[in-house]
């Protein structure tokens, strides 16, 4: 059993990420990440500064805009368009959740594909889908990464995700699909979720709920991935009951120091990706 270090990978990731920033400096350009935030989420905070602490860190620069819990749809799309318009910034990032009243999906949809650092609009998940170069939404485009690095082969292997979220199970799914996985998506609906998640060479949980995956879930030798931040008086704890789990595997991500740290590299990754594409375009 091996233990995926998350926070290295992570760091190397950043590392190079530096030596591109200071590339594409050289010849002019700064990347430049815009953060919508909206409301007061205490996660979001958190995510947000860890996202502003990994650009400061690697040399990408970074905007913050905070709106007011009660902002309307309207101006929310107006700073969208600014942000579209504005050469200087190089990718958009809108924090999620946002305010009820406000619908996420056409906020998501009126930032440029071009600028889509999270690949949350339906053309980077369109293009996905056809296995075409995108923006892949950073947790899935994280856990990618780390199977490249830890030499896991997707082909013809049976993955198993639970979770069939925009942001993570979906684009996960077609993510290892792309890279010739059978493919199973399990969600809150899904009858007998045991006898599928045993038979996984690969499992991925996205739940969102502490040790949901259990040691009689997981297959033998299996590689498992715990996307699951939850948050308890007892501190942080994954979807999968690690200590539980880990001897029955080959490879396991720990909560923290796993995916977490993975999916701010990759986002950083992507801001640096659309700065690169806005220099090809010009030539
Ligand atoms: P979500 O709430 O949108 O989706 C949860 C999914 O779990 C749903 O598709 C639902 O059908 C499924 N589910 C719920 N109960 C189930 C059950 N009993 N059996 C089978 N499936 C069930 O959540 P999300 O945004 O995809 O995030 C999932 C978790 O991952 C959360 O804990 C979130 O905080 C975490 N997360 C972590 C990162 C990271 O970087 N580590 C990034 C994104 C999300």
């Amino acid at each position: 059993m091996e233990i995926i270090d998350g926070k290295a990978l992570a760091k190397n990731v950043r590392e190079n990420l530096k030596k591109d920033v200071e590339e594409l400096k050289k010849k002019g350009i700064v990347p430049r990440l815009a953060v919508i935030l909206v409301g007061e989420d205490k996660a979001s905070q958190i995510y947000v500064k860890n996202k502003s602490k990994a650009c400061i860190e690697v040399g990408v620069e970074y905007e913050e805009i905070l709106l007011d819990e009660s902002t309307s749809m309207e101006k929310l799309l107006n700073i969208i368009d600014d942000l579209n318009n504005r050469n200087d910034i190089t990718g958009i990032l809108l924090q999620s959740p946002i305010p009820k009243h406000l619908d996420i999906n056409e906020a998501f949809r009126r930032i440029s594909p071009n600028k889509d650092v999270d690949g949350f609009n339906p053309v980077s998940i369109g293009k996905l889908c056809l296995n075409q170069d995108t923006f892949v939404s950073c947790t899935p485009y994280g856990i990618m990464k780390m199977f490249e690095a830890y030499n896991v082969d997707l082909d013809g292997k049976d993955a198993v995700i639970i979770g069939r979220s925009n942001i993570v199970g979906k684009p996960m799914a077609l993510s290892m699909l792309n890279k010739n996985a059978t493919v199973t998506i399990c969600h809150s609906k899904t009858k007998n979720l045991k006898e599928i998640t045993k038979k996984a060479d690969i499992l991925v949980a996205a739940v969102g709920k502490k040790h949901f995956v259990t040691a009689d879930m997981v297959k033998e030798g299996a590689v498992v991935i715990d996307v699951g931040i939850n948050r308890t008086e007892e501190g942080l704890f994954g979807d999968v009951d690690f200590e539980n789990v880990k001897e029955k595997t080959s490879l396991i991500t720990p909560v923290p120091g796993g995916v977490g740290p993975m999916t701010v590299a990759m986002l950083i990754n992507n801001v640096v990706k659309c700065a690169k594409n806005m220099i090809a375009q010009k030539n």
